[in-house]
């Protein structure tokens, strides 16, 4: 007989509360896959696993099998990425990359390379890396694991090569179109320089593409691309991406008083 309970290396994608102070955590497991787990008693002051049970926590969990959800019995911390919790932009992008691979993934469908890359991404905002940069070459990566890599090296319609020139972007079409075929099947303007960035982030794992530098003006137009091509794939909105431009949206923060 199959042992009642097994380890499972995780990172939480989403938590929701059930009843008085149980919570169902989705876990993205590297070896089995999304699981929805409970986690009993997690909301008393009393427990101890109360810190492993957040959103963008990566921890090694004890679960039990149960009849309808497994049951979490314990977990030993891997990574709480206190620095991204310290920082609403941060923590947005977390959310957006974890908000994508759930979207990404079945129950139970084995995901290692996906996991690989939410991790990657999450340790990466949690060192500092400017987060759009990291949400981006997320946005292609997972792309690219889940089958829908953008065409970025062919016109995506007459698939002759695309010239260093103003092209432009067809999320319907896969990726980027060129300027002759731009009027009838075209979307957005699609620059040079966003064209050589897909190229270059879909190329690199994110110790050489941290190394792409990226102005406000070329990271806007990179999201807007993107997120076109997210949504059509998905067939639907992105909540994480309404609120990194909520928090964009808000006024700067005040300039701290000195003491003189
Ligand atoms: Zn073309």
């Amino acid at each position: 007989m199959a042992s009642r309970t097994y380890r499972a290396e995780a990172i939480v994608l989403r938590a929701v509360d059930l009843g008085e102070a149980d919570r169902i955590l989705v876990l993205f497991t590297r070896r089995f896959g999304k699981v929805h787990v409970v986690a009993k008693g997690i909301r008393r002051a009393t427990s101890r696993m109360a810190g492993h049970a957040e959103p963008l926590t990566h921890a090694t969990y004890q679960l039990a099998r149960g009849r309808e959800l497994d049951v979490l019995t314990g977990a030993e911390a891997r990574a709480i990425y206190p620095s991204l919790r310290d920082d609403l932009v941060r923590i947005a992008a977390g959310w957006y990359v974890a908000e994508l691979a759930d979207r990404f993934t079945v129950e139970r469908g084995p995901a290692a390379p996906l996991f690989d890359l939410l991790e990657t991404a999450l340790r990466h905002l949690d060192a500092g890396h400017p987060p759009a940069l990291v949400c981006r070459w997320f946005d292609l990566h997972v792309l690219d694991r889940a089958g829908f890599r953008p065409e970025v090296a062919d016109c995506v319609v007459c698939r002759d090569r695309l010239e260093e020139r103003e092209n432009a972007w067809s999320a319907v079409a896969g990726g980027a179109v060129c300027a002759g075929c731009a009027s009838h099947a075209g979307g957005p303007a699609l620059s040079v320089r966003a064209l050589k960035s897909f190229r270059y982030l879909l190329a690199h794992d994110f110790a050489s593409a941290s190394l792409l530098r990226v102005d406000e003006r070329l990271a806007l137009e990179l999201e807007r691309h993107l997120r076109l091509f997210v949504q059509h794939v998905l067939d639907r909105e992105v909540t994480a991406a309404r609120l990194i431009d909520e928090i964009r949206a808000l006024p700067p923060r005040p300039a701290p008083i000195v003491a003189s």
